[in-house]
This record gives structure tokens, sequence and C-alpha cells, in this order.
């Protein structure tokens, strides 16, 4: 089947296969309606369960959530209104205020973790997508979301500073040593210890250049520097 019809269905599944399985379909409303789609013209078309009308779904599935909702002639209104309180949207959802700080901050814990190139903020179709979800929303410039980054490890440095203050628990130290694509030589700080709540915990303290040769002076002196800070 060509790729226009399965593009014109919108819920990304070829007719061939809309027309032939029943379905994994997520949204609630799907089960309102019969499993098997029917082509009319040439268009696969959805059959509600009730009143066997035949709708097209070709932009998701509103068109059928708005025939079970508003206007399917056999469904009473018990029935209609318990539909409608299974689509309702969620508490946390109704009254949302949007707080471009809190969007920030989201935005690079995401850099961070996804391990986004600063640079990438500036791509003119990131920007435009942003624009398409909040206009509101400043996107910021590389610069600012490496400052930012920065501020974030500080902020979790000090978090994990406090931590080991008030620690009961002994700390264990494991080290590696990392060579880069430049030769260069690196270590890897590795603490292990047990929380407040006997939790297990392991945590990266520093990742450092060691300098050039790697004799056990080298490697003591980088871990003192580590131990210090
Ligand atoms: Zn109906």
């Amino acid at each position: 089947m060509s790729r226009n019809v399965s593009d014109s269905l919108g819920i990304g599944e070829s007719a061939d296969v809309l027309l032939q399985t029943p379905l994994s379909r997520r949204a609630k409303v799907w089960k309102y309606y019969d499993p098997d789609l029917v082509e009319v013209d040439n268009v696969p078309k959805v059959v509600c369960k009730y009143c066997s009308m035949k709708l097209a779904c070709k932009y998701g599935t509103s068109s059928l959530r708005n025939h079970i909702g508003e206007s399917c002639p056999k469904i009473d209104d018990d029935f209609r209104n318990r539909f409608l309180a299974t689509i309702k949207k969620k508490p946390s959802d109704v009254g949302f205020v949007f707080d471009p700080q809190i969007s920030r901050q989201l935005m690079i814990k995401y850099c961070i973790h996804a391990k986004v190139a600063f640079r990438k903020f500036e791509d003119p179709y990131f920007e435009e997508w942003m624009d398409s979800m909040q206009p509101t929303f400043k996107v910021i410039q590389r610069h600012t979301v490496r400052n930012d980054c920065v501020d974030t490890y500080e902020q979790m440095k000090d978090q994990l500073r406090i931590e080991f203050e008030s620690l009961d628990s002994r700390v264990c130290l494991t080290s590696d040593m990392w060579t880069s694509v430049q030769e260069l030589g690196y270590m890897c700080v590795t603490a292990h210890y047990i929380d407040g709540n006997f939790n297990l915990k392991k945590k990266v303290i520093s990742f450092k250049k060691v300098k050039y040769p790697h004799t056990s002076a080298a490697v003591e002196e980088t871990l003192c520097k580590c131990l210090n800070e």
C-alpha cells in the first residue's frame, strides 16, 4: 500500500496492517469502535460499535472522541458522561502555569543528561520548535547554556559536600585511569558509601587530568588535590 494511505490515517501504521489485524491502540476511545477497519472508497474507516457509523480518523483520534462524547445517537447521557469522565485531564494538568525559570532548569538537566552539545541550542529549528510550544520562552544562547550547566555542577557539588559532612559511614574510594583520544591521561575518582537510609551510593567526585609521566607520585598528587577539594 502506498505511503499516502498510511499518512492519511495519521496514526503511523500502514493501512494494510490497520485493515487486517486487531490493533494495539493506546487511546481509551478505541474500545468504543470495532477492532477492524472497513474501506470506503479506498479510505479506511473506523466503525462505531453502537451506531455503526463509519468515521475517518485522518487527524488522530479527536473525531472518534467527539462522536462518542457528543453525537453518537445510540448512546444515553449516563454512558456519555462516564465516557467524558474517563478522558478528562488529570488534576495536575488543569490550571497549569508556565514558569520560564523551571523550564530553563529542566532544559539544562536534559542537556547534561543527554549530552547535548551547547551549540545545538543555537540551531534555528530548535528555536522555531520551542516557539511553537511556548512563544514566551526565550531560547538561551550557547554561552548561557554553558554557564547554567557549570552553575548546576557547582550546586550539585555543594550538595554532595554537605552530604559527606553529615555522613556517619566511612567512604571508600576507587580510581580509574583513562586515556583520551589525544593520549592525555585522566583519573576518575569514585566515592562509595552508605547513606543515612542504608542505601549504597556511588558518586564520581573527580575527573582530572594527570600530568605526564603517570608515576605513582603524579597519581598521588592528583588524588590528594581531589580529596582536599
Ligand atoms: Zn456511534
